[in-house]
C-alpha cells in the first residue's frame, strides 16, 4: 500500500517524526519533492538529527530510501548527508535516486543569492539552496536530468549552451563572476562519479514494488500553504507539496495512494515572509517559540527564529481539505500544556465579514483572525499513552479542533520521540 506523509500547514509540522515512526513499518520511503531548503528533524535511538534530502526512513536497515524525480537534487549535499548519519552510527542506507531526478547546479544556489540580495525589502525570505532557480530552469527546459551525466557529448553541449545564457544575466543583470563552462563540467563529473552507484529507474521500481504489495511511504516537504498552486502565491516553494503530486513526483499511478496523513501542528508556525493570520508577537511568540518543537523552534535548514500564531482552523481545513486528507497527525501538543488558556483561530473577518474559507492571497492579507478561547490543561501530557488518559481540556481541545477542520485526528503526537504517540 502506499501512504503519503503530508504537511497541512507552513510547513515543520513534525512530519518527519511522523514518517520516521511510520518507517518501521514501510519497505521503501520517498522524497517526491522538494530540495534541501528544508528541513526534517527526527529524534531516535541514534540521536537528534537534521535531514534535508534524505527521506526520514534512513534510520532503519529494512527500508530503502529513494530520491525521486520530482526533487530538486543537490548531490554534494545529499552526500554530506549521507557521510554524516553513517558517521554517527547509522547503517549505510540503501539509497536509490531516480535518473529522471534533475541537479541543482552550483550556480543555481548562487542565481538565489543575487535575486534575493537585488530584491533587497521585497526578497522572498528564500534559504537560498537554489530551488526557485532551479526549477525555473526545469521548467524552462535548461535543467540537467541525472540520466544526462552519464552522455558525456550531450553534457558538452549543454554545459556551453547554459553557461552563454547565464553568463548574459551575470554580467549584465548581477554583475557578479562569469561561469566558466570547462569548470562546470568538472564539476558535473565528480557528481557522475558521486551518484553512479544509486541511479535507478525508479518508476520502474516502484511498479515493481507496488505489485509485489510492499509498504511504500512517500514524505512531503513543507505544507498546503506553500503550495504554488494552492498556498499563499508567491510567498510559497517552488514545487508541489501536495500528495497527489506524490504521484508525480515518484512516478506511480494516483489511485494507488490509500492513505494521506497529514500532519497538522496544535500551533502555528511559518518561516519566511507572508500573510500569517493568528500570528502573534512580543513576549507571548517568544515563550511559545522558546518552548515548542523539541528545543525551541528555529529553522532546521537556516536556524532561523520561526514565526509563532496560534492554531489556525481556517487554514488547517484548508491545508487538509486540498492534501486528500484520510488522517489528520496532531502534532506537538504537548507543547501547549504551559497555558491556562488557548486561543484558537476559528475564522477570518474580511473587510467586515466573518469567513472560514481560506481566501487568495489579497484577501488573506486583510484578514484579521477571529479568536476563541479554550481552557488549557496546564500539565506535561508527555508519555501518556492511551487516549482516555489525557486530560479532559487536552482531548476538548482536540476534539475541538477536529470538529472545526472536519478531518479525523487519528494519531496524536505528545513528544518528539518515535514512541510519544496516542492512536484514535
Ligand atoms: P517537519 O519538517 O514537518 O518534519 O518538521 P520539523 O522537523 O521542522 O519540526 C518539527 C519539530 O518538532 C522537530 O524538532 C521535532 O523533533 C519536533 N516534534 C515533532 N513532533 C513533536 C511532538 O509531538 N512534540 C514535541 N515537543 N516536539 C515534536
Amino acid at each position: 500500500m502506499v501512504r503519503a506523509v503530508v504537511g497541512a500547514n507552513w510547513g515543520d509540522e513534525g512530519k518527519g517524526k511522523i514518517t520516521d515512526m511510520l518507517a518501521k513499518e514501510a519497505d521503501i520511503i520517498i522524497r517526491f519533492q522538494g530540495g534541501a531548503n528544508a528541513g526534517h528533524t527526527i529524534v531516535n535511538d541514534y540521536g537528534k538529527f537534521a535531514l534535508h534530502t534524505l527521506p526520514s526512513g534512513v534510520f532503519y536497515d529494512h527500508t530503502t530510501s529513494v530520491i525521486g524525480n520530482g526533487v530538486a537534487l543537490d548531490i554534494p549535499r545529499l552526500f554530506g548527508e549521507i557521510k554524516s548519519i553513517v558517521d554517527r552510527g547509522v547503517p549505510t542506507p540503501k539509497i536509490l535516486v531516480s535518473d529522471r531526478a534533475q541537479i541543482v547546479m552550483p550556480y543555481h544556489v548562487l542565481f538565489d543569492q543575487y535575486e534575493e540580495e537585488r530584491l533587497g525589502k521585497h526578497s522572498f525570505g528564500s534559504t537560498k539552496s537554489g530551488i526557485a532557480p532551479f526549477y525555473s530552469d526545469k521548467y524552462a527546459k535548461i535543467g540537467f536530468q541525472v540520466s544526462e551525466l552519464f552522455d558525456e557529448e550531450l553534457l558538452r553541449e549543454k554545459v556551453t549552451r547554459v553557461c552563454d545564457t547565464k553568463n548574459i544575466l551575470l554580467e549584465h543583470m548581477y554583475h557578479k563572476p562569469l561561469l566558466d563552462p570547462k569548470e562546470l563540467l568538472e564539476t558535473l563529473h565528480g557528481y557522475r562519479d558521486m551518484v553512479e552507484p544509486y541511479v535507478c529507474d525508479v518508476s520502474a521500481f516502484l511498479d515493481r514494488a507496488v505489485r509485489e504489495g510492499k509498504e511504500i511511504l512517500l514524505e512531503g516537504q513543507l505544507g498546503t500553504l506553500k503550495d504554488p498552486d494552492h498556498g499563499i502565491y508567491p510567498m510559497v516553494t517552488s514545487s508541489s507539496t501536495l500528495a497527489a503530486y506524490g504521484a508525480i513526483g515518484a512516478g506511480i499511478p494516483p489511485y494507488e495512494i490509500k492513505k494521506i496523513i497529514t500532519v497538522c501542528k496544535a500551533y502555528s508556525s511559518a518561516v519566511g515572509a507572508g500573510a500569517f493570520v493568528s500570528e502573534i508577537f512580543g513576549e507571548e511568540a517568544d515563550e511559545l517559540r522558546r518552548r515548542g518543537g523539541d528545543g525551541g523552534e528555529f529553522g532546521a535548514t537556516t536556524g532561523r527564529p520561526r514565526r509563532m500564531g496560534w492554531f489556525d482552523c481556517v487554514a488547517s481545513k484548508y491545508g487538509c481539505r486540498l492534501q486528500g486528507t484520510t488522517d489528520v497527525a496532531f502534532t506537538v501538543l504537548d507543547v501547549l500544556g504551559y497555558l491556562e488558556e488557548i486561543p484558537v483561530c476559528v475564522g477570518y473577518e474580511i473587510d467586515g465579514e466573518v469567513t472560514t474559507d481560506f481566501p487568495v492571497t489579497a484577501r488573506l492579507e486583510r484578514a484579521k483572525p477571529v479568536l476563541e478561547t479554550l481552557p488549557g490543561w496546564n500539565c506535561d501530557i508527555r508519555g501518556i499513552k492511551k487516549y482516555e488518559d489525557l486530560p479532559e481540556n487536552c482531548k476538548k481541545y482536540i476534539e475541538f479542533v477536529e470538529e472545526k477542520i472536519g478531518y479525523p485526528i487519528t494519531m496524536v503526537s505528545n513528544g518528539p520521540g518515535r514512541g510519544d504517540i496516542i492512536y484514535r
